[in-house]
């Protein structure tokens, strides 16, 4: 067996590319990261090879002393990490995790609240075309039209209405806290199980920049690639009482041998959020967040909410004259990624959308701060409002360029 680049050239070029693109361009897509080389490299170890079955010393495979001690540290350290009671580190994905929990908690047909897609929700909390909104009746609850941000009274009232089985909270694309608290209490007040899905906002939890959903709710599910800088991965932390059901609906129920590989790889990160630079570097991408939205709004960017309490900011564009499809395509021209992205009470279909979302992890991994944060808002503002202008176009890349030189990827 030789090297990736003998054994097979034309998987090799492609990552080669994606490399190179990961960069030479700007990456402000809310939901990715960059993880660090360590990560990478226990992900990429011969853990891949093993089967696991089961849990650490309970086991349907022999072999399994060495991936012991390496589940055993995930779940040790993500536990201390957020304060949880149980975890379990085998779902492979967000989705996996949010599964296993309905499967956990709820027969078919129950009733669940969650956030509507269209208003910042995940395709997992209830969407028709997810298995979540086809074997569950899932009722949405969204933002105010007036703040953009969600009216807990409204929550409290649907909840009277509808007595769901599970109450979730979490979003893919809010810029704000959301007061799980609050959340608690109207589920408390409907009994109601609460589940927190806080993939988007793990790493500021982790680092005490967001209110933490562990004290509050029952079951918490987490991706491990977002904010929190880890491989791509899933989460489940529970109170010690659903321990049993969490673990088996995860296996044997929703999935079957664990990725040793992927769980190492989330160890590592664990181990890494736990040292006082992730809680710098969470707060970096706080403040990051914070400027570049007064510099878009500077530039009469309409933000929903007005503005961002998190890593990320969603830009309605409807004063612009301009969809989030068209924006993400002007944006790519001069080497920024981002995503297309409904806003509250969208009229353009999905594929189209209002918005766009921005988000500052990723490049806060690179180094950049606040200067950078302001030329990347005049950058948009070239790409968008100079739109047809080759002049403004290429300032535009140039200045984009330039940040990739200045903050280097994956040199060292
Ligand atoms: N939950 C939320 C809130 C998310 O934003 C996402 C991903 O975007 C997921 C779950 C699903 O994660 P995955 O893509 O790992 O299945």
């Amino acid at each position: 067996m030789g090297p990736l680049a003998e054994v097979d050239p034309e998987v090799f070029r492609a990552i080669e590319l994606e490399l190179k693109r990961q960069q030479n361009k700007i990456e402000l897509i809310a939901s990715e990261n960059f993880a660090s080389r360590a990560v990478m490299e226990a992900q990429g170890s011969v853990l891949t090879n093993k089967y696991a079955e089961g849990y650490p010393n309970r086991r349907y495979y022999g072999g399994c002393e060495y991936v012991d001690i390496v589940e055993q540290l995930a779940i040790a350290r993500v536990r201390e990490l957020f304060g949880a009671e149980h975890a379990n580190v085998q779902p492979h994905s967000g989705a996996q995790a949010n599964l296993a929990v309905y499967f956990a908690l709820l027969r078919p047909g129950d009733t669940i609240m969650g956030m509507s897609l269209a208003h910042g929700g995940h395709l997992t909390h209830g969407s028709a075309v997810n298995v979540s909104g086809q074997y569950y009746r899932f009722v949405p609850y969204g933002v105010s039209r007036e703040t953009g941000r969600i009216d807990y009274e409204e929550v409290a009232a649907i909840a009277r209405e509808h007595r769901p089985r599970l109450i979730i909270a979490g979003a893919s694309a809010y810029p704000r806290e959301i007061d799980f608290a609050r959340m608690q209490q109207i589920a408390q007040e409907v009994e109601a199980y609460l589940m927190v899905d806080m993939a988007h906002i793990a790493g500021l939890v982790a680092a005490g920049l967001h209110q933490s959903p562990v004290p509050c709710a029952d079951v918490v599910t987490s991706t491990t690639h977002k904010t929190l800088r880890g491989p791509r991965g899933g989460l489940i932390l529970c109170r010690e009482k659903y321990a049993a059901a969490i673990d088996k609906a995860v296996f044997p129920g929703t999935q079957g041998g664990p990725l040793m590989h992927v769980i190492a790889a989330k160890a590592v990160a664990f181990g890494e959020a736990l040292r006082p630079e992730f809680k710098d570097y969470q707060r970096r991408v706080v403040e990051n967040a914070r400027v570049l939205a007064e510099a878009l709004a500077g530039y009469g960017f309409e933000l929903v909410s007005g503005g961002t309490d998190n890593h990320l900011i969603l830009v309605d564009l409807r004063n612009k004259g301009l969809t989030g499809l068209e924006a993400e395509r002007l944006l790519e021209e001069v080497n920024l990624t981002v995503n297309k992205n409904a806003v509250p009470f969208d009229t353009q279909p999905p594929r189209v959308t209002s918005g766009i979302r921005l988000g500052t992890p990723a490049v806060t991994t690179r180094g950049m701060g606040t200067a950078a944060m302001k030329e990347i808002a005049t950058i948009i503002h070239y790409a968008l409002d100079h739109r047809g202008d080759t002049a403004y176009q290429q300032k535009a890349r140039g200045m984009a360029e330039e940040l990739c030189r200045q903050f280097p990827l994956y040199q060292e």
